[in-house]
């Protein structure tokens, strides 16, 4: 099962992929959060991309593109992935369907999280991420179980600077530009479906395994 999950950030595509991986046992690969391994560890691609991070910009299409490229040959991904957080621009959605065709794995659906801004807002807002496992909670949907500490690894739990409202903002604003593009791309190809980003977790989940079904996919 080859998909990519498409929808603003704070749509729940990423909560979604990781219960998915576990159940179809294929890797979750999030473009944000290799970019926030490389920023961790001060590689070259870190240090440049942290200047777009910080302030909720897109890291430039080459950059991107060359991570996804190597990660989707890998050999792990030949029975699937899960694309989340890319493409996020049309230029990165054709690069990736060159990249596939080449290694004969081509997307077989694309999940479009169709999510209010209200939603989005709530949710990021209140998200607070372990600083060391990288565990995601909510300060009121999913909140742990000492204030401030990861239940699974006792860590440290903080704000992403690019949570906080202003940034947000302009997060949601590159988002509504550059999206557009992106689903008239797939619809196109006729592989786009719709999901309510709306969705609580377990809602969601069901929508999904429904849809999986008649799509074949399952
Ligand atoms: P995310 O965790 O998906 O919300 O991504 C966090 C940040 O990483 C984004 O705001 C961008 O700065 C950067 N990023 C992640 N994926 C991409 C992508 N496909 N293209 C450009 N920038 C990205």
């Amino acid at each position: 099962m080859k998909l990519v999950l498409l929808g603003p950030p704070g749509a729940g595509k990423g909560t979604q992929a990781k219960v998915l991986s576990k159940e179809f046992g294929i890797p979750h690969i999030s473009t944000g959060d290799i970019l926030r391994e490389s920023v961790k560890a001060q590689s070259p691609i870190g240090l440049k991309a942290k200047v777009y991070m910080d302030k909720g910009e897109l890291v430039p299409d080459d950059v991107v593109i060359e991570m996804v490229a190597q990660r989707v040959a890998k050999e792990d991904c030949g029975k699937g992935f899960m694309l989340d957080g890319f493409p996020r621009t049309a230029a990165q959605a054709k690069a990736l369907d060159g990249t596939l065709a080449g290694l004969n794995r081509p997307i077989d659906l694309v999940l479009y999280f169709k999510t209010s801004q209200q939603t989005i807002i709530q949710r990021l807002s209140g998200r607070r991420v372990c600083k060391n496992c990288g565990e995601n909670y909510h300060i009121k949907n999913i909140p742990p179980k000492v204030a401030g500490i990861c239940d699974k690894c006792g860590g440290e739990l903080y704000q992403r600077v690019d949570d906080k409202e202003d940034t947000i903002l302009n997060r949601i604003k590159v988002y509504e530009n550059t999206v557009p593009g992106i689903i008239s791309y797939y619809e196109g190809k006729g592989i786009l479906r719709t999901v309510s980003g709306d969705f609580d977790v377990d809602e969601a989940h069901d929508y999904l395994s429904k849809l999986f079904v008649k799509e074949k996919l399952k």
